[in-house]
């Protein structure tokens, strides 16, 4: 099937079939995206591959914001100096430009659900890296309103998670985090996010996530997921109420960032 229908790029709709490694490509120069290459190749062309670009350092060791300047050494930003975060790690895959942006958008928007076997990896992959020295106990998707889940479908931070217990271990010492979907829940519909700036998030996600009923998550590691890290007012809200609920930390991994 393969042959009579190759299959095309989810980002810019070109034919995937002149993919590096395949036999009409002799010797590919190396990707800038290195070897993330490999996980995008199952949605992407080579020219969409090498227009990702990974979360690099320098960054922010707290919130995960990459600078613009990339001479320096990682260094805390001016947000997180001023603000104590409700979270003590956040990182991300890649920029939330285009391809990653396409992707997503498709997966979210399109009900291409098939992307978040390789986006999951992608995901996965950022994990390994950034946890490899730290334990987590609890995998927390960010919940989708069930109104909202019902329309589309699936949750998609959900579904980035659902295969990671067939991965291997990577570099992690560590046991195995359990996912756990059933600890929060969204209660409150909210509207979209889209276009809103940070106090305008904020106030629209106060009291949008609970504790399911006997959740109890003393001295526990959580970590959440999301798709994209905006503002961060979605993970901000969600780590709140989790460690109001006796969470002894909270990172956070997302799939994507806004840059700025
Ligand atoms: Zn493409
Ligand atoms: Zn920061």
């Amino acid at each position: 099937m393969r042959a009579l229908f190759p299959p095309r790029c989810y980002a810019c709709g070109a034919f995937i079939r002149d993919q590096p490694g395949s036999v009409n490509v002799p010797s590919p120069a190396p990707s800038p995206a290195g070897p993330l290459g490999k996980l995008l190749a199952p949605c992407l062309c080579r020219s969409c591959i090498d227009q990702y670009s990974p979360v690099e350092s320098p960054i922010c060791p707290c919130c995960g914001k990459m600078f613009a300047a990339r001479s320096d050494a990682d260094h805390w930003c001016g947000e997180c100096l001023k603000h104590r975060r409700k979270y003590s790690r956040a990182r991300s895959a890649g920029l939330f430009e285009d391809p990653l942006l396409t992707l997503i958008h498709r997966l979210k928007y399109h009900g291409r659900s098939e992307l978040a076997g390789p986006l999951g990896k992608l995901l996965y992959h950022a994990y390994t890296r950034h946890w490899a020295d730290r334990r987590i106990d609890w995998i927390v998707p960010v919940p989708l309103h069930s109104k909202k889940r019902r329309r589309r479908g699936f949750n998609q931070a959900r579904l980035l998670v659902a295969r990671w217990p067939e991965y291997p271990a990577g570099g992690k010492k560590s046991a195995p985090a359990e996912i756990r979907s059933d600890l929060l829940c969204r209660v409150r519909y909210t509207a979209s996010q889209t276009g809103l700036g940070r106090q305008e998030r904020e106030q629209n996600l106060k009291g949008a996530f609970e504790l399911k009923d006997g959740a109890d998550l003393t001295g526990r590691s959580i970590l959440l997921i999301d798709d994209v890290f905006t503002t961060g007012s979605t993970v901000t809200e969600c780590a709140k109420v989790l460690r109001a609920g006796g969470a002894g930390r909270v990172d956070v991994l997302t799939l994507a960032r806004a840059g700025g």
